[in-house]
């Protein structure tokens, strides 16, 4: 692990552009949700293979991820 740099999440609404602030995060599944701070979507990240967050997609309701099987 290097260093406690996941604060410094990098990361921009897709629909305004503002950025994003972490809603949730799931460290177990890998994933983890982020709010706009301007209009308020959710972005639904995943982390892949070599650990990096990839936006998923992106949504008005923040259980998109759950209903997804
Ligand atoms: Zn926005």
């Amino acid at each position: 692990m290097s260093g406690k740099n996941d604060r410094t999440y990098s990361g921009k609404c897709v629909d305004c552009g503002s950025p994003l602030e972490l809603y949730e995060i799931d460290f177990k599944k890998g994933r983890r949700i982020m709010q706009c701070t301007r209009c308020g979507l959710y972005h639904f990240y995943k982390k892949d293979f070599f650990g990096k967050w990839k936006l998923v997609k992106a949504g008005r309701v923040s259980d998109l991820w759950r209903k997804s099987k």
